[in-house]
């Protein structure tokens, strides 16, 4: 069965790995950037839609879109995010609330377009990307944590009001992961990472996007309001 299947930031890293999984799996994909070539990403099958999530009415024309070409969103992978990282002292109100009108409101925005669709429907997924530091918190990411964390409040809140209507929230917190967000970092910041991760090593993109597609599937029709760590051990559970 091809589902219609929306991923957020789908042009690169993490969101990327996660189109590519749904569309080998034969589903209707859609996916929103702002940078990279729309063409090549049409070559791989995707329905590109140009769109920033902080901005509601392009939220709006981007749901129109894809329900023309692929019908209503029955999966959504809300994973665009940015960090703005800076110690507190240094950290300035936009560094804040940048990075929360994104991986925050902007998660709210595409959740409650798509829910729209989900409700007529009586059934959806909805699956969040947040991060490990979300609950174990890092020094210099205060407003990126703020913001990851908030993401399960959000997911567990939509649990309950809309568990009845046979739609599933669920949080994926992975951690490090070799992509753009994490090449800014030194060896010597990389190497002090993966001395704490069990497994010793980074996640490829690819092991975060198996996780989604789990709970996106049939084999997770029970499962709502979980967050799946996808991080190697380092937050143990957490
Ligand atoms: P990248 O920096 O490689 O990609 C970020 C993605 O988010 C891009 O597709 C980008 O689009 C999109 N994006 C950012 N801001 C907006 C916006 N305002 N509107 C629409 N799209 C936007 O990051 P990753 O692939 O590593 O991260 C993906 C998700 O996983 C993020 O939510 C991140 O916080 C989370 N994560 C990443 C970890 C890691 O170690 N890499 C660890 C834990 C969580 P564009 O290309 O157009 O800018």
């Amino acid at each position: 069965m091809s589902r219609s299947v929306l991923v957020t930031g789908g042009n690169r890293g993490i969101g990327l790995a996660i189109a590519r999984a749904f569309a080998d799996a034969g589903d209707k994909v859609a996916i929103t950037y702002r940078s990279g070539d729309p063409a090549e990403l049409a070559g791989e099958g995707f329905l590109a839609v140009r769109c920033d999530i902080t901005d509601a009415e392009q939220v709006e024309q981007a749901y129109k879109e894809i329900e023309e070409k692929h019908g209503p969103v029955e999966v959504l992978v809300a994973n665009a995010g940015v960090t703005k990282d800076q110690l507190l002292m240094r950290m300035s109100e936009e560094d804040f609330t940048s990075v929360l009108d994104t991986n925050l409101t902007g998660t709210f925005r595409v959740v409650k377009r798509a829910n729209r669709g989900m409700l007529r429907a009586k059934k959806g997924r909805v699956v969040l990307i947040s991060s490990v530091v979300g609950l174990l918190g890092s020094a210099g990411q205060a407003n990126y944590a703020a913001s990851k964390a908030g993401l399960v409040g959000f997911a567990r809140s939509l649990a309950r009001e809309l568990g009845s209507r046979n739609i599933t929230f669920n949080v994926v917190a992975p951690g490090f992961v070799d992509t753009d967000m994490t090449k800014v970092l030194t060896e010597e910041q990389r190497a002090g990472i993966v001395a704490q991760v069990p497994l010793g090593r980074y996640a490829q993109p690819d092991e975060i996007a198996a996780a989604v597609r789990f709970l996106a599937s049939d084999d997770a029709s029970y499962i709502t309001g979980a967050v799946i760590p996808v991080d190697g051990g380092l937050g143990m559970g957490h």
